[in-house]
């Protein structure tokens, strides 16, 4: 893994806050009725007007002989986890939608995610959406004192069962850069392979942190498109995710946002 110099850390929020516009675009028509699709479109527009290339259109499928990723966000209803693929399909109220997009700008990369609830959501959800986003938080604040990525997985995943949630264990974080995937790998928990693959919090450092969690299960299935990941309980499950900074003055999150 390579550390990232403070220009470079500068680029990366150029192309971070234009993850942020595209979410924010996102947000504004995620009403009952609108579609995945249109919330592509809307980030479409975000990245055209702004030069930014899309990382996730034409994204290989990890899966052999299955069609590389269609779009530009990736968008997971309900008990979808992540890397659902737009459609166009009207959402109703009470679904959730984890929103999911990165682009490059001058070389450099941001990616970022959001569940937005699609008007009033069941009591319960909304509490899997608050939980979710404090996980990400909260890991994000203990950046600043914490030494090592496992003492900060540590809290996330202590947290979340502690509200009697689920840490999704199959898809973790991720160091960005020039690539949108680069070393360390950044897992919301903590293992025997954390511990062997365990890094420094150091200025320079520039992760994705992004927890999954479900309500009901940790376990997932992967459906036949060879992308979209579901809940083996088909229970609803949020996704939270910033680029974030190790700098000298702490962590500085650079796909900053309004929640
Ligand atoms: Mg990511």
């Amino acid at each position: 893994m390579r550390l990232k110099t403070p220009r470079e850390i500068a680029l990366m929020r150029e192309a971070g806050l234009v993850v942020t516009e595209a979410l924010e675009a996102v947000k504004a028509i995620a009403v009952p009725g609108a579609t995945t699709a249109q919330f592509n479109d809307a980030v479409a527009e975000v990245f055209a007007r702004h030069g930014a290339t899309p990382l996730f259109l034409g994204y290989p499928n990890p899966t052999k002989g299955k069609p590389p990723f269609p779009a530009m966000i990736c968008a997971s209803v309900n008990e979808q986890v992540v890397h659902g693929v737009p459609n166009h399909r009207p959402l109703r109220e009470g679904d959730i939608v984890s929103v999911d997009t990165g682009c490059r700008v001058n070389g450099w990369c941001g990616d970022a995610a959001i569940t937005v609830a699609i008007g009033p959501v069941a009591p319960e959800i909304q509490r899997l959406l608050d939980v979710t986003n404090e996980t990400l938080h909260l890991a994000i604040r203990a950046m600043e004192r914490c030494a090592r990525w496992s003492e900060v997985a540590y809290l996330m995943e202590r947290y979340v069962k502690g509200q009697g949630m689920f840490v999704v264990e199959q898809f973790v974080g991720h160091g960005i850069g020039q690539a949108m995937h680069e070393e360390p790998q950044v897992p919301n928990f903590v293992n025997r392979a954390l511990r062997q693959n365990d890094f420094r919090l150091e200025p320079g450092l520039v992760i994705a942190v992004e927890p999954m969690v479900g309500l009901g299960t940790k376990e997932v299935v992967v459906l036949d498109d060879g992308w979209t990941v579901v809940t083996k309980d088909r229970r609803p499950s949020a996704h939270f995710e910033h680029t974030v900074a190790m700098t000298p003055e702490g962590p500085q999150i650079l796909t900053p946002r309004a929640d």
